[in-house]
């Protein structure tokens, strides 16, 4: 072969591809992302600091802000877009080994993947957890108290603070989903990254453990990411366009 292998030329060897996914896959389903141009934090600094645990422990007002945005939240009524789809498509092919992401919308899972692929690594917005007994609630049930008038509604259990089943600043990961994260990232052949800026961890260090066991890495994302020289190909499109194009390539089906 002349040249440098290309992009086209070692997708469709990849056998066993973990996707580590980030706020940008889900921005064309109507959810803002945190840290883009557009950002929720960028434009909102202080929206960040309000997603302390230590801020939602303390202040009862931060709590009562925090379940009317939970109830407002734009993913009750989004859909998965092509970017989803495009990783069932992956699975359905038989390349998929898991997906790793930070978004807590559980897009993903409705677009069609098997949960049981899917590592939530920040957990999700679809469920409410007591931060006393760790009772689980699916979310809808406990809005819906919400809507009858309880601005701060405690664990209908013990009575202690709920909020969502997801991770907070100053909140630890949950081990057992970390592990997992991990493993899927060392035991692939392919790694994309996509949608992510790579600034948080351990999530983009999973980038990291993923070359360092041998797999190829792809990053799609939007900006430049502290990554991207790490990466064999850094991709800049549209994810609509750029990931199902990828899982194209990656399936063997011709383009
Ligand atoms: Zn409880």
């Amino acid at each position: 072969m002349d040249g440098p292998m290309t992009l086209a030329d070692w997708l469709p060897q990849a056998e066993s591809i973990t996707v580590l996914s980030g706020a940008g896959i889900s921005t064309d389903s109507g959810i803002p992302d945190f840290r883009g141009p557009q950002g929720v934090w960028t434009k909102d600094p202080a929206a960040a600091a309000m997603s302390t645990i230590d801020a939602y422990l303390g202040d009862p007002e931060v709590r009562r802000r925090a379940w009317r945005s939970r109830r407002d939240h734009p993913a009750w009524s989004a859909e998965p877009n092509a970017g989803h789809r495009a990783l069932v498509d992956l699975e359905r092919a038989g390349r998929l080994r898991a997906i790793v992401t930070q978004n807590i919308d559980g897009l993903q899972q409705l677009a069609g993947s098997d949960p049981e692929l899917v590592i939530e690594i920040h957990g999700t917005m679809r469920d409410a957890q007591c931060l006393s007994c760790g009772l689980r609630t699916p979310m809808p049930q406990v809005l819906e108290r919400v809507d009858a008038g309880e601005e701060d509604p405690p664990c209908a259990v013990c009575g202690g603070i709920q909020k969502s089943a997801t991770i907070s600043f100053g909140q630890s990961l949950d081990p057992d989903v970390l592990e997992a994260a991990i493993m899927a990232a060392r035991s692939c052949d392919l790694f994309v990254a996509v949608g992510t800026s790579l600034t948080v961890q351990p999530a983009a260090g999973l980038c990291l453990e993923a070359v360092e066991h041998g797999a190829r890495l792809v990053i799609i994302n939007a900006q430049p990411t502290p990554y991207d020289t790490l990466a064999d190909a850094v991709l800049r499109g549209q994810i609509g366009e750029t990931l199902p194009r990828l899982a194209r390539l990656a399936s063997g089906a011709d383009l």
